[in-house]
């Protein structure tokens, strides 16, 4: 993949390898040593990288995403959403995985279109990698009826 611009093929953002750093550098550096931990990074569409993790709750059905601070915060800081990538380290030993984001995730993602890029782990090793758009990790979505020039939500 050749990439003109960091983070776009062509026209459309992808996932680099870049964005995918950020989420493992927030691991090393926020969680040094511990067994199980996880982290997102955003790209926005002026090229900046917001990072988050999930914070740790007592009650496990309340959990919220890695991606879900970084996508408060792009909407904070008005910018669009192009990219997204989570990790995710089980144990020091296999590395870290990447995640396809989770339906929910994908549903607030999907406000900046279907044309975001997100990670998903590539064949059976979950270490390996690469960028889709979300229009092909959920081809049947909802919002695919209305036409494209709703999106993203304004
Ligand atoms: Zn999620």
């Amino acid at each position: 993949m050749s990439l003109d611009q960091e983070g776009f093929d062509g026209s459309h953002p992808v996932v680099d390898q870049e964005l995918v750093d950020a989420a493992i550098e927030l691991c090393r550096s926020r969680f040094p040593g511990q067994d199980w931990s996880g982290a997102a990074a955003l790209r926005l569409d002026n090229g900046a990288i917001l990072t988050s993790v999930a914070p740790e709750v007592p009650n496990g059905a309340v959990r919220l995403c890695h991606e879900t601070g970084a996508i408060c915060e792009a909407f904070k800081l008005g910018r669009r959403v192009v990219a997204s990538a989570c990790v995710t380290l089980a144990d020091e030993g296999r590395g870290f995985w990447v995640l396809a984001p989770c339906g929910v995730c994908q549903e607030r993602l999907l406000a900046y279109g279907p044309d975001v890029a997100v990670a998903v782990p590539q064949g059976p090793d979950p270490r390996e990698w690469r960028s889709l758009r979300l229009r092909d990790v959920q081809p049947h979505w909802f919002g695919r009826v209305f036409p494209e020039e709703n999106w993203p939500l304004t």
